[in-house]
Order: structure tokens, then sequence, then C-alpha cells
């Protein structure tokens, strides 16, 4: 049996580190935004090279806080994927303002900057790159359409801790990086937790009084805000694997390499690295004509699959209203042919050639 993702390897390696970290936050009683919040959050804004990074409750709480502090709202266009996890674009809703989907690049799955230039309209504000699968998006080309038009980025970092282009982490080079730390992303912790980063003092003092009932003062509350704090025990296990993250991003490269030399062999479209970043896997996603016998032999072995995402969000019944008669083929024809394969830092390499021999012989 092979799983998709197998979280107990990293919880044993560092169990003492973990365990005696949180009995000590125990000991302390600081639970709402208490020392290893902050100090996470300053460890965190060090490794991003972000100025300023603000702990929350999860990723999609973290997308919603960076709208809001850029002032995405009612009657606002933003600009988005398609091929992404429903929390990008729930986050526009959220503000009220309207997503407008785009198609992607077939290669990276990433939105596709040529794209996002032609759905520029007089009430476009913001766009949300999501750096899919771990793959930085083309920053440089929506850095630059932003520039012309006036638009906000909002970076959806939530697949791409660690990932960089040339150095710079994907979080830093936005107006603001929403990131994630649901249990299975490449730095997740043991619940619910997210984070926001900015560059911007302003931003980042926003998103902390939103973040915390819109009070900048005990009992004093200037606007309407949130409970939306990143949890002080979550904060103790993000700090013990913070410190590991590179080492985490390259065991999934060694897996992700390793299964694309062998299925490139066998005529499969392995994930495209583009170059532009690097990418950090947090899906190995491949794209096929057989998708359903590959899957139904995989899944015979106890090998862990899965389709990422089989249904693009303009698609979904909840978008229906602002995507009527919308269609998006380089989405549709990826969503149609692509699947996952089963990808953490510490899949050893004969568990790999297990799924590649399934694979081979399912062809
Ligand atoms: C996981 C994920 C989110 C939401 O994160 P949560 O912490 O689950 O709220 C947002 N965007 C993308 C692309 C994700 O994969």
């Amino acid at each position: 049996m092979i799983p998709m993702v197998d979280l107990k390897g990293q919880y044993q390696a560092l169990k003492e580190e973990i365990d005696h970290g949180l009995l000590q936050a125990l000991e302390a009683t600081q639970f709402i935004l208490g020392p290893n919040v902050r100090a996470f959050e300053e460890e965190a804004a060090a490794y991003l090279g972000c100025a300023h990074a603000v702990g929350c409750a999860s990723g999609t709480d973290a997308l919603h806080l960076a709208l809001i502090a850029a002032g995405i709202k009612e009657g606002d266009e933003v600009i988005t994927t398609p091929f992404t996890f429903i929390a990008t674009a729930e986050a526009i809703l959220y503000v009220g303002a309207t997503p407008v989907f785009v198609d992607i690049d077939p290669k990276t799955f990433n939105i596709d900057p040529n794209q996002v230039e032609a759905a520029v309209t007089p009430k476009t504000r913001a766009i949300i790159p999501v750096h899919l699968f771990g793959q930085p998006a083309d920053m440089g080309a929506i850095q630059s359409i932003a520039e012309r038009n006036g638009l906000k980025i909002v970076e959806d970092c939530a697949q791409s801790f660690g990932a960089n282009i040339g150095g710079r982490q994907t979080g830093s080079i936005g107006d603001a990086g929403a990131f994630s730390f649901f249990p299975s992303k490449n730095l997740g912790c043991y619940g619910d937790g997210g984070l926001v980063t900015t560059q911007d003092a302003k931003m980042a003092e926003h998103m902390r009084v939103l973040r915390n009932h819109g009070s900048w003062k005990q009992y004093h509350h200037s606007e309407l805000g949130f409970n939306s704090r990143l949890d002080e025990l979550q904060a103790v296990i993000l700090r013990a694997k913070l410190k590991r993250i590179d080492q985490y991003n390259d065991g999934r490269r060694r897996v992700a390499h390793r299964y694309s030399k062998a299925l490139a062999e066998m005529g499969l479209t392995p994930p495209h690295e583009d170059g532009i970043g690097k990418h950090v896997y947090h899906q190995y996603t491949l794209l096929t004509d057989q998708r359903d016998p590959i899957m139904a032999a995989l899944r015979e072995q106890q090998i862990g699959c899965a389709v990422y995402y089989p249904i693009p969000l303009h698609q979904q019944e909840v978008f229906a209203d602002a995507c009527q008669g919308l269609s998006l083929p380089v989405t549709e024809n990826v969503a149609a042919r692509c699947m996952s394969l089963p990808i953490f830092p510490e899949l050893e390499d004969e568990k790999v050639d297990q799924v590649l021999d399934v694979i081979r012989g399912a062809l």
C-alpha cells in the first residue's frame, strides 16, 4: 500500500522536538497569539524574505484577509485561474467581488499571462495567480500587467511554500501572499492554519487588526473583523518543520524527477518544469489519455492516485451566475487528462519504482 501522502514519517522524525514544544506551550498556557505564534511569524517572514507575516486560521482566511487589505470590494473584478482549489475563488466572493476566470498554460497548468491581459476591464482591481502544485506562476509577466493596469496581486501560495523564482520566494513578490498549513501542504501543521505575507507595513497592520475582531487595542474595534488567528499549538509544530522545509522540498523534487524520467520513457507527459522558478511539487501531476486504466491498475495495487482537479471552477455550480457559457478549452482539456501520483518527502525510491512498474504494466 502506498498512500498519496503519509504524514507519519515526518512526525516520527520530529516527535521529540514537537512533543517537547507542545508540552511547554501547554504549561505556558498562552494559547491565543502567544509566543510561538509571534516567533513563527518572524521566522517565516525571514525565510520568505517578506517584511511582514501575519498568522491566521487557514489558507482560505489568508486569501480573504489579503483581499480586504488590498481594498477589493463589491463591484470589483478579480482575475484568477479556474484550475485550482475552490478556496482561491471563494475568497473573491467573500469580499463581494466577481471572479473572472481565464485559461491556463497547457504545460505548467498555471494562469496564462496573455489571457490575463485580455480579460482586464475598467472594473478589474486584482489578479490572484496560484502557484499550482508548487510551481511558481509567471510572476514577471503578471507584474508587468498589474503595473500597466494599476492592479493588485495576491499570490495564492497554499501549495508553494519554499518555491522561488531566482531566490525570490513565492509570497514575497505580489502585494500579498496567502499560505495554507493544512496538514498535507508542503509546510503543514496538525489542523488548520494559514499565513499572509506582505512587504507593506500598512497592509500588515490592517490584516493583524482584521484577524483579531477588528481590534487594534483590546476592546477597541475599528472595523468589522474576524476570529482568524493561528493557533499557538500549531505554531509549535510549524516552527519545527520550517527549519527543515528546504530538505522536505528537495525530497519531493527527488521523487518527482525519478517519476518524470521513467514516465517520459513510457511516452506519458510528465509535469513540465518551465525554468521560471523552483518547483516544489506539492503534487506530482501528469497528463495522459489513458487515465482510467492507469488509475484502475494503481487502485488495484492499493497505490494512491487522484485527479486534481476534475471539475474546473468555471464549471462549478457555485459560480454558474458568473460563468454562464464560459468555455476555457485548455483548462477543460487538462482537467480531463490529468492525474496525480503519491508524493511526499519521505517516499523511498523503491516505492516510486513500484508505482512506475504498475503504470508500465497498465499501458
Ligand atoms: C489548500 C488550498 C487553499 C486553502 O487552504 P485552507 O488552509 O485549506 O483554507 C487555497 N488555495 C489553494 C490553491 C489550496 O491548495
